[in-house]
This record gives C-alpha cells, sequence and structure tokens, in this order.
C-alpha cells in the first residue's frame, strides 16, 4: 500500500506539473486546471484509503461542510470580488498548515519520535502558516472594505516587526533545540500571527492584489514545509509549486507597474486605493470634449482601424459581452478590431483576458502591451472602456506622479481616442489623467455595458 501511495502521489505532482505549464495560455488554461484538480482528486482518494485514517466520520462532516461553502461562494462571489475571495483561500491554506503542524507535533511528543528534521519543519510551517493566516485576513478585509484600504502608518512599525521576526526566529532556534516544550511553538504561533496583522495593515488598498499574489506564495510554502513534517512528497512538490508561481506572478505585478516589492510590502504608493483626489479640481490644462452615441457611432462608421482597451471599468459593468457585440458589428463593416491588453488593467492578472474569453473574443484578438505599444500611430479609433490608470500618459514624462515609470499603453498617440467611464473620477492610483484633456480625446460617459450597447444600436442604424 506504502508503495501504492508513493506512485499515486507521484502522477498527482505530475499532474499538478502540467497543469500549471497549460495554465501557461488561455488557449489550454482550462485543460491545465481540469488537470490539476484531478491530480487533487486522485491524491485525496488515495490519502482516504491510508491506512492511519481511523473513523471517517469527521472527514465526511469537513468534505460536505467545505462543499457546501465552496459552491456557495463559487456561484455568488462576482469577478470583481476574486481577489478577496483568492485572498480568504490563501488564508484557509495557511491555516491548515499550523494546524496541521501542531496536530503533528504533539502526535510525536507523545510518541517520543520528534527528530531535528520535523522539529524545524514544524517551526517554519506554524511561522509562516500563522502569518499568511492573518496577514490574508486582513488583506480581505481591506479589499472587501472593512479594514481601511489606505496606507496605515503607526510609530515604530518597522522597529516593532522587526522586533517581531527576530523573536520568532530566536524562538524557532531555541524550540529547535528545545523540541519537548509545547509552550514554546504555541508562542511562536501567537507572536506570528501578530505579525502577519501587522505587516499586511501598512498596504495600501491599490497594493493590495499584489500582497494577496505574494501571501498566495507564502501558503505554498507553509504547505511545502507541512509536507516535511508529515512526510508527504506530493504536498511537499504542491506546496513548491505553489511558492514559486506566487512569486512569480508577484514580481510579475510589481513589473507591470514598476514597483519594487519592497516598495509594495512597505507601503510606499500612499495615496493608492484611496480614489478620491482630483475630483472637480482639476490642475490639468485643457478642454474637456464630450460625445454621444450617435456621435461615436458616425466616427466609426469612418474608421478602419480600431482598438479596444478594456479596464477595471469593464469588469464592474460586466460589459466584456456588449464589447464583444461591438467587435462583431464593427468587422461586419470590415473594420479591424484588436485589443490591448494591460499586464495590470483591472484588478488581477489576466482579469481582462479571463472576461473577453468568457465573452468569446478570440484570443489572437488580444495583443499584450509590448506587442501593440508600437502600432498606435496608425490607429484611427482606440476606444477605451474603464481604464484609466493604464492609459495615463503622466507615467511617460511627469517625475511627480506616483505612476511614473509604469509601462503604459500609447493610446494618445493615436487618430482619436474615445474615452468611456461614467466621470471625471481617477482610478486606483487617485490620480488625474491628462488623456482625458488631450486635443484628440472625446468623452464618451456612461456605465460600460449600457454604452456600448447603446453605441451598437446607432452604429447598426448607419
Ligand atoms: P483604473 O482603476 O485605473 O480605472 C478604472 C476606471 O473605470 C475608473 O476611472 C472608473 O471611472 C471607471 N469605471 C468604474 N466603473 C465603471 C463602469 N460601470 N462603467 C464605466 N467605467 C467605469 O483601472 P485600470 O484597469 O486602468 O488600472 C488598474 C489599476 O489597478 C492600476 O492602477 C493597477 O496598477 C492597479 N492594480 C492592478 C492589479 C492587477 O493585477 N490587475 C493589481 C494591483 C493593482 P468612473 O468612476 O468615472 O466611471
Amino acid at each position: 500500500m506504502e508503495i501504492l501511495s508513493y506512485i499515486v502521489y507521484l502522477c498527482a505532482s505530475v499532474l499538478f506539473i502540467l497543469g500549471i505549464k497549460k495554465l501557461g495560455s488561455p488557449k489550454t488554461a482550462r485543460k491545465g486546471n481540469f488537470l490539476s484538480s484531478l491530480g487533487m482528486l486522485i491524491a485525496i482518494v488515495i490519502t482516504l484509503f491510508d491506512k492511519h485514517i481511523l473513523s471517517y466520520e469527521y472527514i465526511i462532516v469537513g468534505l460536505l461542510t467545505g462543499s457546501v461553502i465552496g459552491v456557495v461562494f463559487a456561484l455568488k462571489v462576482p469577478m470583481t470580488g476574486m481577489p478577496q475571495m483568492v485572498g480568504l483561500l490563501n488564508g484557509f491554506g495557511g491555516g491548515a498548515s499550523v494546524l496541521v503542524a501542531l496536530a503533528e507535533y504533539y502526535k510525536f511528543l507523545n510518541d517520543n519520535s520528534l527528530n531535528i528534521t520535523s522539529t524545524i519543519s514544524i517551526v517554519i510551517s506554524v511561522f509562516i502558516g500563522a502569518v499568511t493566516f492573518t496577514g490574508s485576513l486582513v488583506a480581505f478585509g481591506k479589499l472587501q472594505g472593512i479594514v481601511t484600504g489606505k496606507v496605515v502608518k503607526y510609530p515604530l512599525q518597522h522597529p516593532l516587526n522587526l522586533l517581531l521576526i527576530v523573536s520568532v526566529l530566536a524562538g524557532g532556534v531555541y524550540f529547535t533545540l528545545n523540541s519537548g516544550m509545547p509552550e514554546l511553538i504555541i508562542a511562536i504561533a501567537a507572536v506570528s500571527l501578530l505579525l502577519g496583522v501587522f505587516l499586511v495593515l501598512p498596504i495600501g488598498g491599490a497594493d493590495m492584489p499584489v500582497a494577496v499574489s505574494l501571501l498566495n506564495s507564502y501558503s505554498g510554502l507553509a504547505a511545502s514545509a507541512t509536507g516535511f513534517v508529515i512526510n508527504n512528497n506530493m504536498l511537499i512538490i504542491a506546496g513548491a509549486l505553489v511558492g514559486a508561481s506566487g512569486i512569480i506572478l508577484t514580481l510579475i505585478m510589481c513589473k507591470g507597474m514598476n514597483r519594487s516589492l519592497m516598495n509594495v510590502v512597505l507601503g510606499g504608493w500612499a495615496d493608492a486605493g484611496s480614489s478620491s483626489s482630483g475630483v472637480g479640481q482639476s490642475s490639468i490644462k485643457g478642454e474637456v470634449k464630450s460625445v454621444d452615441a450617435e456621435e461615436a457611432a458616425m466616427l466609426f462608421d469612418a474608421a478602419s482601424n480600431v482598438v479596444i482597451v478594456p479596464g477595471y471599468g469593464m469588469a464592474v459593468a460586466q460589459a466584456q459581452h456588449a464589447i464583444r457585440d461591438l467587435m462583431n458589428v464593427l468587422e461586419g463593416r470590415n473594420i479591424n478590431v484588436r485589443f490591448a491588453i494591460h499586464p495590470v488593467a483591472g484588478r488581477m492578472p489576466g482579469h481582462m483576458n479571463v472576461l473577453l474569453a468568457e465573452a468569446n473574443v478570440p484570443y489572437d484578438k488580444l495583443y499584450a502591451l509590448e506587442d501593440i505599444n508600437d502600432d498606435f500611430n496608425n490607429v484611427d479609433i482606440v476606444l477605451v472602456i474603464g481604464a484609466n490608470d493604464v492609459v495615463n500618459p503622466a507615467a511617460r514624462h511627469d517625475k511627480n506622479s506616483p505612476i511614473f515609470g509604469m509601462p503604459i499603453l500609447n493610446v494618445d498617440y493615436a487618430k482619436t481616442v474615445i474615452i468611456n467611464k461614467r466621470s471625471m473620477n481617477p482610478g486606483y492610483a487617485g490620480i488625474e489623467n491628462e488623456l482625458f484633456y488631450g486635443n484628440n480625446s472625446l468623452m464618451y460617459f456612461g456605465d460600460a455595458k449600457e454604452a456600448v450597447a447603446k453605441l451598437v444600436q446607432e452604429i447598426k442604424t448607419l
């Protein structure tokens, strides 16, 4: 049986690796998801047949409760609520690692079978798992609006965090040498829980998706350490995969925002997430010109090369289906339509790709920033739908702007830019956008879904 479980765990690990590889492209992502789920299913089944399980009652109760909660969440949580949902799930992963590590510790203690490897793994698992648990709960609270989304600064913030980290490390070393002290590992867990809160609280709301991705990586590391505790190769591999992919994603997001990881973790983007500055008190020179659906439709009628730039507003309005209709109508009139996707448009990586794929927009119409940015000069109309920060030219030239240096889509180089949003309100970085005042810019105000549907109707009447 032991050999069989090793082989099955190995197969499950291979399925996880193949699954992650396939997640690399939208075309194969569904298959990747399926392969990973299959890996998890066979891993669970073989674990349930394991001879160490004495009674199935608690397992069945846990399975049913978890499944019901999971199904309700999956059906109820809107696409825009995904980052906090992922944050919460990371937290549960971290919490589970702590509980498993502590349970194993007491088992080892009773059997008198603690060794140095298991003790070190228990400390690491408890430390990272507990930080992930409370850190993720704070991240969830911030994204959900329960905890303030602003950067929270308090006196002696960094020295206090450093003190907590040093005390956990010192406690961990002492515990490794004197492992028969249950009160010490509980104290390490308690301080780590506190540390999770203090580390995530200062991070501003706009940076929270990056923090969630980092916590996701931590939850993987905690699971991997727990794999060493319970001597389970599959958990070690799966945890390492989550840990590595989480950190890669975090770095991609930081690069897309031109931020360093340290700057995010230390709460550097002070005003991000406040979304209140700049309304009605513009410091940008220029005039805002607006169009209605009919005027916009006439402009499209004369165009032959169109690029659509979706942003967070498209996700809020769930306008992806209306945008697909617009694409069909324009293509029916022999107009070339492409989509330009910024790496951090929306509120999570791949946010726009997922929504457009849901509306059956073909993948080959989606262009990454680096593949389309040099071509905006040749574009007749760029239609910006609910995007703001990712098309803000200040990122290119205004050294005082918080987004200075962030790569942006050069939509202002196109012949005409039509920007759809509901008002002149800023985006997530909380700053004004000079694009809206450009000579070639036209604002098309309204909720994205309704506005695009109206535009489609008008184009059809021409
Ligand atoms: P922004 O947050 O900059 O702007 C979104 C705009 O959408 C707002 O200005 C808002 O204006 C408009 N909007 C909101 N609701 C609607 C609606 N119903 N219909 C039409 N428009 C609407 O979005 P971007 O996608 O341009 O940029 C993403 C931002 O999030 C960047 O700052 C990025 O750094 C940050 N971020 C992204 C992450 C990611 O992984 N994708 C992770 C972390 C941060 P109005 O209220 O006037 O309608």
